[in-house]
């Protein structure tokens, strides 16, 4: 079958791939610890999803405005203005199918052939490749370890061309869980302004932060960039609502009424249901997010410890999301029973078929001596996977 060209230029998601493959190994009884795509292992929280009942109880099943409801783009205007200290109307404001969706959409109307997007990284491994299907290129910063993966001043102002339009920041990281300070971020800006790009500056794991780390948005740390910047957000990863699908955008009329037509053209409205859960998730009661927060940082230290304990490893502490991004270039070049250790993917592979421990290799997100791990998963889980992993690289010469 002739496909069109464009996919040649993308691969699928690699996280999404590796948690497939994890469960069709499970369906086939083997008892698989999966490690692999990013989504916390909570419920979604009962007052969201009473709100969704409610929605279907009272006949809310029909299309809504393309672009989400006024209900909705109310509570992310409150939302913002609350947590980011970000004002916007409602014409500044767009509701996709999940943030990943979001993201498409703005890509897809921003560039084109011979623009350029710069990417720090290690980053998500779908950044690249949604840069890719709008016809532009991506730029890649690569940041390094010792810095705490982040990417600086100097290496941003080294990657600005005349072709540059954009930055995509992702704060805290996927998969570094690297988080920038308001001073990181406000030096990155006067890089950003002088070199007129626009920032995507995606938050979605700005509530998952550890040991009193503030999270604070580049727009308004420099309100100078608020025209500039395209704030994505979503309820995925902070309300255990993944399988909802509900991300948003705001910023620029302009961009936003871009996206909303485009996204006419496309899915329609996100759904309706998941619309009036979302409203509650942003409005209504917050403390089950502490909780989950705390349940994380608590599986972050022992995991990072365990990784980091580990000869051949070394894991840096991530100051938020749920990742853990462990270095494995002491690995490299060993080997067991004639099956070689070449890389992350090597790694992974390995792991998976001698313990049964499903990771996502390195290389996709940007580094081939790292593997990302999501401690989104049970502490039991991660007890029982970390033997594994230590068990199975103790056999590698
Ligand atoms: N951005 C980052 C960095 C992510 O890790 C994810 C995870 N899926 C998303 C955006 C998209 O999330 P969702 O589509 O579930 O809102
Ligand atoms: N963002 C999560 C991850 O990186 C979910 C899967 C995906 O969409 O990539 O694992």
């Amino acid at each position: 079958m002739k496909l069109a060209s464009r996919m040649a230029k993308i691969k699928p998601s690699p996280t999404l791939a590796i948690t497939a493959k994890a469960q069709a190994l499970r369906a086939q009884g083997r008892n698989i610890i999966g490690f692999g795509a990013g989504e916390p292992d909570f419920d979604t929280p009962d007052n969201i999803k009473a709100a969704a009942v409610d929605a279907i109880r009272r006949g809310f099943t029909k299309y809504t405005p393309v672009g989400g409801t006024d209900e909705l783009k109310d509570a992310i205007r409150a939302k913002l203005k609350r947590d980011n200290g970000l004002e916007y109307d409602r014409s500044e404001i767009v509701v996709s199918c999940g943030a990943k969706h979001t993201l498409f959409n703005l890509l897809q109307v921003l560039f084109e052939e011979g623009d350029e997007v710069l990417i720090p990284s290690p980053c998500w491994v779908s950044y690249p490749d949604m840069v890719l299907l709008s016809g532009a290129t991506p730029v890649i910063l690569e940041t390094k370890e010792s810095e705490g993966f982040k990417a600086d001043p100097g290496l941003l102002r080294s990657k600005i061309g005349a072709k540059t339009r954009a930055i995509i920041l992702n704060s805290p990281s996927n998969p570094t869980g690297a988080a920038y300070t308001r001073e990181e971020l406000s030096a990155l800006a006067s890089v950003i302004l002088e070199g007129k790009i626009i920032v995507i500056s995606d938050d979605i794991y700005e509530k998952i932060v550890y040991d009193g780390f503030q999270f604070a948005d580049i727009a308004s740390v420099r309100p100078d960039l608020r025209p500039f910047t395209v704030v994505v957000n979503g309820v995925s990863k902070s309300y255990s609502m993944t399988g909802w699908r509900i991300g948003y955008a705001a910023g620029d009329r302009e961009i936003i009424s871009a996206v909303t037509g485009f996204q006419s053209q496309n899915t329609s409205n996100p759904t309706s249901i998941s619309q009036a859960a979302a409203v509650e998730a942003l409005n209504g009661d917050q403390s089950s997010l502490g909780i989950m927060v705390e349940e994380f940082r608590r599986r972050r230290d022992f995991m990072v410890e365990g990784l980091d304990g580990i000869p051949g490893m070394s894991c840096l502490r991530p100051q938020g999301a749920f990742y853990a991004f462990p270095n494995i270039a002491g690995l490299i070049g060993r080997s067991k029973g004639g099956r070689a250790i070449r890389g992350s993917g090597d790694l992974a592979e390995y792991l998976l078929d001698e313990v049964d421990v499903a990771v996502v290799p390195g290389l996709p997100f940007g580094s081939d001596s790292h593997i990302r791990l999501s401690y989104a998963t049970s502490m039991a889980n991660i007890q029982e996977g970390l033997k594994r992993i230590k068990h199975a690289i103790s056999l590698l010469k």
